[in-house]
């Protein structure tokens, strides 16, 4: 008899979901596990993957002092909406969404785990989605998401359709424009002023202090501004200029980047990787994520929720928040020159303050 067993939470069906994915909510983590046949006396094979992040546990940190200024994080999510997002997203898998689903589910996974934050109306996503050309869709805070979309399935829709069809010239593959159009909505940020992109000014962009490891031993105090940039493709700039780096001008970039896909040649894993920011805290180390396997979607959830308000900016920083999201308790008290700070008190002993500890 035909059996089907979540890839995450190991449930069992007697029959396949309509659309494949574990429907086990909320004990299986949204997006997470997909439906796979195992014949009877194949028994169930173990989890695919880590166990799933608490899913924000309106746990808050220790509230902020009143402040007349408002203070504002913010994420740029710049996503590839090219065609090719349509295909299988790991055929030698079988995982049964294509690319489109793996990262809406998963965007909307992630950031609708910050919905407890102790001030999601300050915490401003701005969804782009690029291809030729990147297109800004919007700029909204997580508790604005939140009311609108009222569950996490529906924002994931919306974003599928969203840059299935909004998505300008969707053949052609530009990392420059959208880099660009990035970093622009960063500068702006950081001059306290979004209105020329349709988002809110008289704000104060938020910053805060963390130890910066060079990688051989020296180390500094910088303020980084509590501000992110994520942007994936699963493809590969395909215009005639070079690809170019304007967050190279900062002191500290926060632009992080994934590559999507099972194709291992492609030379978008190349530029993805050369794009992403030196992590302040594990130097050398990049903030970039290949995503090539669907071991990986835990990862690119905790990748979006990270790029979202989470703090951190490459894997080990991922791999350092993940235990202590599914273990609030252990948590530490937060460091005294932490900034008052709405979107990154979610996992304060995941601070940029603390060594690593070993694996
Ligand atoms: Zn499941
Ligand atoms: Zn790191």
């Amino acid at each position: 008899m035909a059996r089907y067993v979540c890839t995450n939470c190991n449930a069992e069906y007697e029959e396949k979901t309509p659309d494949g994915f574990c429907s086990n909510q909320p004990a299986c983590e949204y997006g997470s596990g997909w439906l796979k046949e195992v014949t009877a006396e194949g028994g169930t094979r173990g989890p695919a993957s880590a166990p799933p992040l608490e899913n924000g546990g309106g746990q808050s940190g220790p509230g902020g002092p009143l402040s007349f200024e408002r203070e504002i994080g913010l994420c740029i999510l710049m996503m590839d909406g090219s065609l090719s997002m349509g295909e299988t997203a790991f055929p030698s898998t079988g995982y049964p969404g294509n690319k489109y689903h793996l990262v809406s589910m998963n965007a909307a996974g992630g950031i609708w785990s910050l919905k407890n934050i102790t001030r999601p109306e300050d915490a401003f996503i701005v969804l782009c989605a690029f291809a030729g050309k990147p297109e800004l869709v919007w700029i909204k805070n997580v508790k604005e998401i939140v009311a609108e979309h009222k569950t996490r399935e529906a924002f994931s829709e919306y974003l599928y359709q969203t840059l299935e069809t909004r998505t300008p010239e969707p053949r052609v593959t530009n990392l420059n424009s959208a880099v660009n159009l990035a970093y622009a909505i960063y500068k702006a940020y950081m001059n306290g002023d979004l209105s020329g992109f349709g988002g809110i000014k008289d704000f104060k962009p938020l910053s805060h202090k963390v130890v910066r490891h060079d990688g051989q031993g020296g180390e500094e105090y910088i303020a980084i501004p509590n501000a992110k940039v994520l942007i994936y493709t699963d493809g590969e700039h395909n215009v005639t200029a070079a690809v170019k780096n304007p967050f190279l001008e900062e002191p500290q970039s926060i632009l992080m980047s994934a590559f999507i896909g099972e194709d291992e040649d492609s030379a978008g894993i190349k530029q993805m990787r050369n794009l992403a920011n030196v992590c302040p805290k594990h130097a050398p180390a990049k903030g970039f994520f290949l995503v090539n396997s669907p071991e990986r979607i835990q990862t690119l959830k905790g990748l979006f929720r990270m790029a979202s308000g989470a703090s951190g900016f490459c894997p080990s920083c991922l791999a350092l928040e993940r235990p202590i999201a599914t273990a609030p308790e252990t948590r530490t008290a937060p460091e005294p020159e932490t900034s008052p700070n709405p979107v990154q008190d979610l996992a304060p002993s995941a601070s940029e303050h603390e060594v690593p500890s070993g694996p």
